[in-house]
């Protein structure tokens, strides 16, 4: 299994692939995905699905262009969805083109890629969405968990004791090892975060 990253759009939104050299996923598409498309046909890859790990703006700026460029199948999850028309910003940001999404929640999600366990990991939106791949030792997990830092909780939706919920339920329950690739910044891990998150502190 191999792993490329992006950081795309205004905010450096991180977008993650997850290839096994022929087929990939793409989790998240924060803008302009053409570094993404340019991957994909250099390594002669054929995109299946797009993961949404939640429906901020910045997470999404560039998933019709990636949708229409590959027709891979969106996923994500419906108690997202009233933020889409909540994020205009006084046109400080592009409007999100619309796309086609198929819904999705907690569970197990079969991909040709590897197998992917859902994980719903609310507090920094309602719908957040965590995508853990057993195999590969990976969670992909949004605005959750960052490294030395957790999401704010401050825009639609948004609780401090949900997420601090998810974080120690669904995140450090998960093995130590684990890679947590977050939606912005440096990667870190589950035994890392445990032991020094000064907001959500493991043990
Ligand atoms: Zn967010």
């Amino acid at each position: 299994m191999q792993l490329a990253e992006f950081a795309l759009g205004p905010l450096e939104t991180n977008s993650f692939l997850l290839h096994d050299e022929q087929r990939a996923v793409c989790i998240d598409v924060g803008g302009d995905p053409d570094e993404v498309l340019a991957y994909l046909s250099r390594n002669k890859l054929t995109l299946t699905h797009i993961l949404i790990t939640h429906l901020h703006f910045d997470h999404v700026l560039g998933a019709a262009s990636l949708q229409k460029a590959t027709q891979a199948t969106l996923y994500c999850n419906h108690r997202d969805l009233p933020m889409l028309e909540r994020q205009n910003y006084g046109g400080m940001f592009p409007p999100i083109t619309p796309f086609s999404y198929s819904d999705l929640d907690e569970g197990p999600l079969p991909l040709p890629v590897a197998e992917c366990s859902v994980l719903a990991t609310p507090g920094h939106s309602p719908g957040s969405l965590s995508y853990y791949f057993a195999e590969a030792g990976v969670l992909f997990d949004g605005d959750v968990l960052f490294r030395q830092s957790i999401g704010r909780t401050d825009f639609y939706e948004g609780d401090f004791r949900t997420l601090a919920e998810s974080i120690r339920n669904k995140i450090y329950t998960l093995p130590d090892s684990t890679r947590v690739c977050p939606g912005h910044g440096p990667s870190t891990s589950v035994r890392a975060e445990k032991i020094s998150n000064p907001f959500v502190p493991g043990l």
